[in-house]
Protein backbone atom coordinates (compact mmCIF):
# COMPACT_ATOMS: atom_id res chain seq x y z
CA UNK A 1 0.00 0.00 0.00
CA UNK A 2 1.68 2.95 -1.30
CA UNK A 3 1.89 5.84 2.16
CA UNK A 4 2.12 9.64 1.62
CA UNK A 5 2.72 12.35 4.25
CA UNK A 6 1.17 15.27 2.93
CA UNK A 7 1.90 18.57 4.67
CA UNK A 8 -1.33 20.17 5.14
CA UNK A 9 -2.04 24.26 5.25
CA UNK A 10 -5.39 25.18 5.03
CA UNK A 11 -4.43 28.65 5.71
CA UNK A 12 -7.35 31.52 6.26
CA UNK A 13 -11.07 32.58 4.98
CA UNK A 14 -12.24 30.45 2.60
CA UNK A 15 -8.90 28.36 1.91
CA UNK A 16 -9.71 26.55 5.33
CA UNK A 17 -13.79 25.41 4.35
CA UNK A 18 -12.23 24.21 1.02
CA UNK A 19 -9.68 22.11 2.37
CA UNK A 20 -12.25 19.84 4.28
CA UNK A 21 -13.32 19.08 0.74
CA UNK A 22 -10.16 18.56 -0.88
CA UNK A 23 -9.02 15.89 1.81
CA UNK A 24 -12.67 14.44 1.81
CA UNK A 25 -12.65 13.24 -1.96
CA UNK A 26 -8.75 12.13 -2.05
CA UNK A 27 -9.46 10.17 0.89
CA UNK A 28 -12.18 8.24 -1.27
CA UNK A 29 -9.71 8.22 -4.43
CA UNK A 30 -7.29 7.00 -1.94
CA UNK A 31 -9.29 3.86 -0.29
CA UNK A 32 -10.22 3.01 -4.31
CA UNK A 33 -6.63 2.51 -5.04
CA UNK A 34 -4.84 1.13 -2.13
CA UNK A 35 -3.56 4.77 -1.28
CA UNK A 36 -2.93 5.93 2.64
CA UNK A 37 -2.48 9.50 3.18
CA UNK A 38 -1.18 11.03 6.46
CA UNK A 39 -2.15 14.27 6.92
CA UNK A 40 -0.21 16.91 8.89
CA UNK A 41 -1.78 20.18 9.44
CA UNK A 42 0.26 23.42 9.68
CA UNK A 43 -2.05 26.38 11.53
CA UNK A 44 0.60 29.32 8.98
CA UNK A 45 -1.53 31.97 8.18
CA UNK A 46 -2.37 35.36 8.54
CA UNK A 47 -4.29 34.55 11.75
CA UNK A 48 -1.62 33.53 12.73
CA UNK A 49 1.09 36.31 11.62
CA UNK A 50 -1.39 38.50 13.43
CA UNK A 51 -0.68 36.75 16.89
CA UNK A 52 3.03 36.12 16.07
CA UNK A 53 4.36 38.20 13.70
CA UNK A 54 5.31 35.37 11.06
CA UNK A 55 3.17 33.34 8.65
CA UNK A 56 5.50 30.03 9.77
CA UNK A 57 7.80 29.73 12.14
CA UNK A 58 10.93 30.49 11.25
CA UNK A 59 12.07 26.68 11.19
CA UNK A 60 8.82 26.49 9.15
CA UNK A 61 10.30 25.31 5.69
CA UNK A 62 12.58 22.59 7.66
CA UNK A 63 9.11 21.09 9.09
CA UNK A 64 7.63 20.31 5.98
CA UNK A 65 10.91 19.79 3.82
CA UNK A 66 10.45 15.92 4.22
CA UNK A 67 6.74 15.57 3.12
CA UNK A 68 5.60 13.89 -0.47
CA UNK A 69 3.52 17.34 -1.19
CA UNK A 70 2.03 20.22 0.37
CA UNK A 71 -1.45 20.64 -0.32
CA UNK A 72 -2.15 24.28 0.36
CA UNK A 73 -5.78 26.55 0.36
CA UNK A 74 -5.63 29.85 0.81
CA UNK A 75 -3.82 32.71 2.63
CA UNK A 76 -4.85 36.19 2.62
CA UNK A 77 -6.58 38.37 5.12
CA UNK A 78 -7.86 41.91 5.16
CA UNK A 79 -5.83 44.39 6.96
CA UNK A 80 -2.59 41.97 6.51
CA UNK A 81 -1.10 43.82 3.30
CA UNK A 82 -0.65 40.98 0.31
CA UNK A 83 3.06 41.63 0.43
CA UNK A 84 3.25 39.58 3.55
CA UNK A 85 1.08 36.36 2.99
CA UNK A 86 3.07 36.48 -0.24
CA UNK A 87 6.75 37.21 0.76
CA UNK A 88 6.29 35.63 4.47
CA UNK A 89 4.79 32.06 2.91
CA UNK A 90 4.00 31.55 -0.56
CA UNK A 91 7.16 32.60 -2.11
CA UNK A 92 10.01 31.13 0.47
CA UNK A 93 7.85 27.42 -0.27
CA UNK A 94 7.81 27.94 -3.80
CA UNK A 95 11.88 29.56 -4.14
CA UNK A 96 13.12 26.89 -1.30
CA UNK A 97 11.25 24.35 -2.51
CA UNK A 98 12.45 24.98 -6.30
CA UNK A 99 8.85 25.21 -7.63
CA UNK A 100 10.23 26.68 -10.35
CA UNK A 101 6.98 25.74 -12.60
CA UNK A 102 3.44 27.47 -11.86
CA UNK A 103 1.17 24.44 -13.88
CA UNK A 104 -2.58 25.70 -14.40
CA UNK A 105 -4.75 23.52 -16.68
CA UNK A 106 -7.73 25.48 -18.42
CA UNK A 107 -10.41 23.73 -19.60
CA UNK A 108 -13.92 23.93 -20.13
CA UNK A 109 -15.66 21.30 -18.05
CA UNK A 110 -19.32 19.99 -19.56
CA UNK A 111 -21.89 22.43 -17.42
CA UNK A 112 -20.15 25.11 -16.74
CA UNK A 113 -21.19 28.60 -17.78
CA UNK A 114 -18.43 30.22 -20.08
CA UNK A 115 -18.47 34.35 -20.45
CA UNK A 116 -17.06 33.47 -24.04
CA UNK A 117 -20.14 32.83 -26.19
CA UNK A 118 -20.51 29.79 -28.39
CA UNK A 119 -17.63 28.14 -26.60
CA UNK A 120 -18.28 24.50 -26.02
CA UNK A 121 -16.21 21.79 -23.53
CA UNK A 122 -13.24 20.39 -25.99
CA UNK A 123 -12.42 23.76 -27.53
CA UNK A 124 -11.14 24.91 -24.52
CA UNK A 125 -8.48 22.83 -22.98
CA UNK A 126 -5.17 23.62 -22.59
CA UNK A 127 -2.33 24.35 -20.27
CA UNK A 128 -0.43 27.46 -18.65
CA UNK A 129 3.54 27.02 -17.91
CA UNK A 130 4.82 29.91 -15.28
CA UNK A 131 8.03 29.92 -14.64
CA UNK A 132 7.48 30.26 -10.75
CA UNK A 133 10.85 31.25 -9.50
CA UNK A 134 12.64 34.00 -10.83
CA UNK A 135 11.86 36.88 -13.55
CA UNK A 136 10.56 39.96 -12.98
CA UNK A 137 9.50 39.18 -9.80
CA UNK A 138 13.02 39.55 -7.80
CA UNK A 139 13.61 41.20 -4.70
CA UNK A 140 16.54 43.65 -6.65
CA UNK A 141 15.20 46.94 -6.84
CA UNK A 142 14.48 49.87 -4.36
CA UNK A 143 13.99 53.50 -3.96
CA UNK A 144 16.62 56.75 -5.34
CA UNK A 145 15.70 60.37 -3.73
CA UNK A 146 13.04 58.49 -1.48
CA UNK A 147 10.42 61.40 -0.30
CA UNK A 148 11.82 63.94 -2.54
CA UNK A 149 10.67 65.18 -5.88
CA UNK A 150 12.85 63.11 -7.57
CA UNK A 151 11.81 59.94 -6.60
CA UNK A 152 13.17 56.98 -8.57
CA UNK A 153 11.62 53.19 -7.90
CA UNK A 154 13.36 50.38 -9.85
CA UNK A 155 12.58 47.10 -10.15
CA UNK A 156 15.26 44.18 -12.04
CA UNK A 157 13.67 41.51 -13.64
CA UNK A 158 16.35 38.35 -13.51
CA UNK A 159 16.47 35.82 -16.57
CA UNK A 160 19.02 32.59 -16.20
CA UNK A 161 19.76 30.35 -18.51
CA UNK A 162 19.28 27.62 -15.90
CA UNK A 163 15.50 29.48 -14.91
CA UNK A 164 14.65 29.92 -18.44
CA UNK A 165 15.24 26.81 -20.27
CA UNK A 166 13.73 24.58 -17.27
CA UNK A 167 10.66 26.30 -17.62
CA UNK A 168 10.95 25.73 -21.37
CA UNK A 169 12.00 22.36 -21.22
CA UNK A 170 8.88 21.37 -18.88
CA UNK A 171 7.01 23.37 -21.29
CA UNK A 172 7.82 21.47 -24.33
CA UNK A 173 7.65 18.33 -22.17
CA UNK A 174 4.17 18.58 -21.44
CA UNK A 175 3.21 19.19 -25.17
CA UNK A 176 5.06 16.01 -26.55
CA UNK A 177 3.00 13.86 -24.41
CA UNK A 178 -0.59 15.80 -25.39
CA UNK A 179 -2.60 15.31 -28.71
CA UNK A 180 -1.85 18.45 -30.51
CA UNK A 181 1.86 19.00 -29.54
CA UNK A 182 2.14 22.79 -29.83
CA UNK A 183 3.38 25.47 -27.54
CA UNK A 184 3.19 29.21 -27.40
CA UNK A 185 5.10 31.39 -25.79
CA UNK A 186 4.08 34.47 -24.14
CA UNK A 187 6.84 37.76 -25.17
CA UNK A 188 7.11 41.32 -25.78
CA UNK A 189 10.30 41.65 -26.69
CA UNK A 190 9.26 44.51 -28.50
CA UNK A 191 8.86 46.40 -25.59
CA UNK A 192 10.98 44.81 -23.05
CA UNK A 193 14.38 45.05 -24.55
CA UNK A 194 16.97 42.89 -22.56
CA UNK A 195 15.11 40.10 -21.32
CA UNK A 196 12.06 39.09 -23.57
CA UNK A 197 14.58 38.83 -26.19
CA UNK A 198 17.06 36.34 -24.08
CA UNK A 199 13.68 34.89 -23.64
CA UNK A 200 12.39 33.93 -27.30
CA UNK A 201 16.17 33.14 -28.40
CA UNK A 202 16.34 30.73 -25.82
CA UNK A 203 12.43 29.19 -26.78
CA UNK A 204 14.08 28.96 -30.63
CA UNK A 205 17.16 26.95 -29.35
CA UNK A 206 14.86 24.54 -27.26
CA UNK A 207 12.73 24.70 -30.17
CA UNK A 208 15.16 23.03 -32.04
CA UNK A 209 14.77 19.39 -29.93
CA UNK A 210 11.47 18.90 -29.78
CA UNK A 211 10.91 18.68 -33.86
CA UNK A 212 8.01 16.90 -33.46
CA UNK A 213 6.36 19.98 -31.24
CA UNK A 214 5.12 22.98 -33.23
CA UNK A 215 5.36 26.35 -31.88
CA UNK A 216 4.12 29.75 -32.38
CA UNK A 217 5.16 33.06 -29.90
CA UNK A 218 2.68 36.23 -29.21
CA UNK A 219 3.50 39.58 -27.43
CA UNK A 220 1.79 39.12 -24.39
CA UNK A 221 -0.97 42.15 -24.98
CA UNK A 222 -2.26 40.26 -28.65
CA UNK A 223 -2.01 36.77 -26.55
CA UNK A 224 -4.63 37.72 -24.08
CA UNK A 225 -6.75 38.92 -26.73
CA UNK A 226 -6.23 35.93 -28.44
CA UNK A 227 -7.45 33.88 -25.07
CA UNK A 228 -10.29 35.48 -25.32
CA UNK A 229 -11.21 35.20 -28.77
CA UNK A 230 -9.86 32.28 -29.77
CA UNK A 231 -9.19 30.16 -26.48
CA UNK A 232 -9.07 26.86 -29.00
CA UNK A 233 -5.66 27.91 -30.52
CA UNK A 234 -3.70 27.05 -27.39
CA UNK A 235 -2.34 23.91 -26.28
CA UNK A 236 0.44 24.39 -23.81
CA UNK A 237 1.01 28.46 -23.56
CA UNK A 238 4.24 29.06 -21.78
CA UNK A 239 5.10 32.48 -19.76
CA UNK A 240 7.57 34.39 -17.70
CA UNK A 241 6.49 34.37 -13.98
CA UNK A 242 4.72 37.72 -14.57
CA UNK A 243 3.04 37.08 -18.05
CA UNK A 244 2.56 33.79 -16.81
CA UNK A 245 0.97 34.63 -13.67
CA UNK A 246 -1.09 37.27 -15.58
CA UNK A 247 -2.40 34.17 -18.47
CA UNK A 248 -2.98 31.78 -15.56
CA UNK A 249 -5.80 34.04 -14.05
CA UNK A 250 -6.98 35.14 -17.83
CA UNK A 251 -7.78 31.68 -18.71
CA UNK A 252 -9.51 30.30 -15.89
CA UNK A 253 -12.05 32.89 -16.06
CA UNK A 254 -12.64 31.54 -19.90
CA UNK A 255 -13.86 28.26 -18.07
CA UNK A 256 -16.29 29.92 -15.76
CA UNK A 257 -15.72 31.01 -12.17
CA UNK A 258 -12.51 31.41 -10.63
CA UNK A 259 -13.51 29.14 -7.80
CA UNK A 260 -12.48 25.30 -10.20
CA UNK A 261 -9.41 26.48 -11.27
CA UNK A 262 -6.62 24.25 -9.89
CA UNK A 263 -2.61 25.34 -9.41
CA UNK A 264 0.71 23.04 -8.80
CA UNK A 265 3.86 24.40 -8.41
CA UNK A 266 6.18 21.88 -9.11
CA UNK A 267 9.09 20.73 -8.94
CA UNK A 268 9.38 18.27 -11.78
CA UNK A 269 12.64 16.45 -10.34
CA UNK A 270 10.82 15.68 -7.40
CA UNK A 271 13.96 16.59 -5.16
CA UNK A 272 11.43 18.66 -2.81
CA UNK A 273 8.05 18.50 -2.18
CA UNK A 274 5.52 20.32 -4.71
CA UNK A 275 2.63 22.41 -3.67
CA UNK A 276 -1.09 22.02 -5.10
CA UNK A 277 -3.03 25.15 -4.04
CA UNK A 278 -6.28 26.74 -5.86
CA UNK A 279 -5.87 29.86 -7.82
CA UNK A 280 -8.57 31.66 -5.92
CA UNK A 281 -7.37 33.51 -2.96
CA UNK A 282 -9.23 33.31 0.48
CA UNK A 283 -11.85 35.46 -0.38
CA UNK A 284 -12.76 37.15 2.74
CA UNK A 285 -16.22 38.34 0.90
CA UNK A 286 -17.37 35.06 1.42
CA UNK A 287 -15.54 33.56 4.15
CA UNK A 288 -17.24 31.87 6.92
CA UNK A 289 -20.80 31.19 4.89
CA UNK A 290 -20.05 28.06 3.67
CA UNK A 291 -20.88 28.70 -0.35
CA UNK A 292 -17.06 28.64 -1.74
CA UNK A 293 -16.63 26.40 -4.52
CA UNK A 294 -14.37 23.30 -3.42
CA UNK A 295 -13.36 22.00 -6.93
CA UNK A 296 -10.49 24.44 -7.42
CA UNK A 297 -9.19 22.60 -4.11
CA UNK A 298 -10.39 19.08 -5.21
CA UNK A 299 -8.82 19.55 -8.61
CA UNK A 300 -5.45 20.49 -6.96
CA UNK A 301 -5.92 17.35 -5.11
CA UNK A 302 -5.85 15.24 -8.75
CA UNK A 303 -3.07 17.40 -9.87
CA UNK A 304 -0.93 16.59 -6.45
CA UNK A 305 -2.52 12.39 -7.53
CA UNK A 306 -0.63 13.08 -10.61
CA UNK A 307 2.57 14.17 -9.36
CA UNK A 308 3.28 11.49 -6.93
CA UNK A 309 2.60 8.86 -9.70
CA UNK A 310 -1.25 8.18 -8.52
CA UNK A 311 -2.44 9.09 -12.05
CA UNK A 312 -5.45 6.06 -11.61
CA UNK A 313 -6.83 8.13 -8.17
CA UNK A 314 -6.23 11.33 -10.03
CA UNK A 315 -8.32 10.93 -12.95
CA UNK A 316 -10.84 8.93 -10.59
CA UNK A 317 -10.81 12.49 -8.61
CA UNK A 318 -11.57 14.32 -12.32
CA UNK A 319 -14.38 12.35 -13.25
CA UNK A 320 -15.86 12.58 -9.90
CA UNK A 321 -16.16 16.31 -10.18
CA UNK A 322 -16.77 15.95 -14.37
CA UNK A 323 -19.82 14.32 -13.26
CA UNK A 324 -21.05 16.13 -10.71
CA UNK A 325 -21.16 19.28 -12.82
CA UNK A 326 -22.37 17.28 -15.94
CA UNK A 327 -25.24 15.10 -14.73
CA UNK A 328 -26.69 17.13 -11.78
CA UNK A 329 -28.06 20.39 -10.28
CA UNK A 330 -25.34 20.25 -7.58
CA UNK A 331 -23.28 23.38 -7.30
CA UNK A 332 -22.22 26.70 -5.40
CA UNK A 333 -23.76 29.89 -5.80
CA UNK A 334 -20.93 31.14 -7.98
CA UNK A 335 -21.91 28.37 -10.10
CA UNK A 336 -25.43 29.31 -10.16
CA UNK A 337 -26.38 26.39 -7.83
CA UNK A 338 -27.57 26.40 -3.66
CA UNK A 339 -25.08 24.08 -2.45
CA UNK A 340 -23.06 24.66 0.40
CA UNK A 341 -19.67 24.03 0.40
CA UNK A 342 -19.73 20.68 2.26
CA UNK A 343 -22.57 19.84 0.44
CA UNK A 344 -20.89 19.77 -3.22
CA UNK A 345 -18.07 17.99 -1.74
CA UNK A 346 -20.20 15.59 -0.50
CA UNK A 347 -21.95 14.91 -3.74
CA UNK A 348 -18.15 14.73 -5.48
CA UNK A 349 -16.97 12.30 -2.90
CA UNK A 350 -20.09 10.39 -3.28
CA UNK A 351 -19.71 10.35 -7.08
CA UNK A 352 -16.28 8.82 -6.49
CA UNK A 353 -16.93 6.35 -4.47
CA UNK A 354 -19.69 5.26 -7.15
CA UNK A 355 -17.31 5.86 -9.99
CA UNK A 356 -16.85 2.37 -11.78
P1 LIG B 1 -5.84 36.93 -3.46
O1 LIG B 1 -5.19 38.25 -3.39
O2 LIG B 1 -5.60 36.07 -2.27
O3 LIG B 1 -5.65 36.24 -4.77
P2 LIG B 1 -8.28 38.09 -4.33
O4 LIG B 1 -9.01 39.09 -3.54
O5 LIG B 1 -7.48 38.48 -5.50
O6 LIG B 1 -7.39 37.23 -3.34
P3 LIG B 1 -10.09 35.88 -4.36
O7 LIG B 1 -9.95 35.72 -2.91
O8 LIG B 1 -9.76 34.74 -5.21
O9 LIG B 1 -9.28 37.05 -4.93
O10 LIG B 1 -11.57 36.37 -4.67
C1 LIG B 1 -11.96 36.99 -5.89
C2 LIG B 1 -13.48 36.87 -6.03
O11 LIG B 1 -13.81 35.54 -6.41
C3 LIG B 1 -14.24 37.16 -4.75
O12 LIG B 1 -15.44 37.85 -5.03
C4 LIG B 1 -14.53 35.79 -4.20
O13 LIG B 1 -15.68 35.72 -3.43
C5 LIG B 1 -14.66 34.94 -5.45
N1 LIG B 1 -14.18 33.57 -5.19
C6 LIG B 1 -12.90 33.20 -5.03
N2 LIG B 1 -12.79 31.89 -4.77
C7 LIG B 1 -14.05 31.41 -4.76
C8 LIG B 1 -14.60 30.11 -4.54
N3 LIG B 1 -13.84 29.04 -4.28
N4 LIG B 1 -15.93 29.99 -4.61
C9 LIG B 1 -16.72 31.03 -4.88
N5 LIG B 1 -16.27 32.28 -5.09
C10 LIG B 1 -14.95 32.48 -5.03
MG1 LIG C 1 -5.62 37.64 -6.55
Amino acid sequence: MAKYRIAVIPGDGIGKEVMDEGIRVLEVAGARYGIEFQWDHFDWSCELYKQTGRMMPEDGLDQIADHDAIFLGAVGFPGVPDHVSLWGLLIPIRRHFRQYINLRPVRLLHGVFSPLANRSPGEIDFYIVRENNEGEYSEIGGRLYAGTDEEVAVQESIFTRKGVDRALKYAFELAQQRHRKHVTSATKSNGIIHTMPYWDERFEEMAKAYPDVTTDKFHIDILTAHFVRNPDWFDVVVGSNLFGDILSDLGPAATGTIGIAPSANLNPEKEYPSMFEPVHGSAPDIAGKGIANPIGQIWSGAMMLDHLGETDAARLVERAFETVLAESEVRTPDMGGNATTQEFGYAIAESAARMS
